[in-house]
């Protein structure tokens, strides 16, 4: 099973020409109310496409809350570990510009609230645990006790250092999977992510620090797959994107899924195959509106 130590906020979205400039007031074309964040996406991605899923996390005792909690009950994951607390669920203002490019504000609310004791307890009670996932939206300290936890257990760690955040390396020395956008990997770095020497580089850092697999994603030219002594080009899938919109997260979250199924420890190669998973699962995604009513079944993905 998955288990992902989830930042889980509601998105409010606007459709606008362009992403404003600071200070300017813009009409845009629409606005919409959705179910998202960045661990609750890997989340609802990894269960649409077939893995048993745990979320730990924390919302409001608000409406946002109850609506997230039913949710994902819905989906079928896991809501044992998701707890409430006195601060509002976490809430995210995201602009969509006619080419699908978003730019996103979010406030963590709840999500700061996710205790590291409760966070061990889970990730040492959960059955048949294989992966544990987590990024930098929800309590870093609970995403560094489960980490830990895990590492004790064998259970494989991905961290996605989304968004770029220096607390990043924090979590390096207990990630066995690094997986980082452009941005990240360059703020992470300070290493060019379209350049293969760069990507190497950079990648040499982070194995430095302790993790075992770095991917780097490249939006529409796809990702890259590093190992301590090898590098590998994952293609995208050619698709016309209309919105971008938890790409990355339903990357990480199809990757999840994929090496939940792995008995053991994953090799370089099933590293690779995974993130071919991962880029169909996204590719579909782009091509649709939102965060959660993007996410694919893995019917949807076969048929794509
Ligand atoms: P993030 O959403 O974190 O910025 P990326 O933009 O790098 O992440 O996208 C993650 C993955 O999603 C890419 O590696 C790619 O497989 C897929 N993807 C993203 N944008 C596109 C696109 N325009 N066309 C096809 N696949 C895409």
């Amino acid at each position: 099973s998955v288990a992902v130590v989830a930042s889980l906020n509601v998105d409010h979205i606007v459709r606008a020409p362009r992403i404003p400039e600071p200070g300017e007031t813009l009409l845009g074309f629409s606005t919409s109310r959705e179910l998202g964040g960045k661990g609750g996406n890997q989340a609802v991605a990894a269960a649409r496409l077939g893995a048993s899923v745990a979320v730990l996390g924390c919302v409001g005792q608000d409406e946002d809350g109850d609506e997230y909690r039913q949710a994902l009950l819905a989906e079928g994951v896991d809501v044992t570990h998701v707890r409430r607390s006195a601060s509002p669920t976490g809430r995210a203002a995201i602009t969509v510009d006619a080419e699908g490019v978003n730019s996103i504000v979010v406030v963590a609310g709840a999500n700061a609230d996710i205790p590291a004791d409760a966070a061990e307890t889970a990730i040492s009670d959960l059955p048949e645990l294989r992966v544990v996932v987590g990024q930098l939206e929800a309590a870093v300290a609970a995403t560094e006790r489960a980490f830990a936890t895990a590492r004790a257990r064998g259970v494989l760690t991905v961290l996605n250092t989304a968004p770029a955040d220096d607390v990043a390396v924090k979590l390096l020395p207990l990630s066995d999977v690094v997986v980082s956008n452009e941005i990240e990997f360059r703020q992470l770095t300070g290493q060019d992510p379209f350049d293969a020497d760069g990507v190497r580089r950079g990648s040499a850092e982070l194995f430095a620090a302790g993790c075992h697999w770095v991917i780097v994603t490249l939006g529409a030219e796809g990702c890259a797959v590093l190992d301590a002594s090898s590098s590998t080009q994952v293609p995208a899938v050619a698709v016309r994107a209309v919105d971008t919109t938890a790409a990355g997260d339903s990357f990480v979250g199809a990757l999840a899924a994929r090496l939940a199924e792995i008995p053991g420890e994953p090799t370089t190669a099933d590293v690779v195959d995974a993130c071919g998973f991962a880029a169909k699962v996204a590719a579909v995604v782009v091509t649709r509106h939102g965060a959660h009513p993007s996410l694919p079944t893995l019917a949807e993905v076969i048929d794509a």
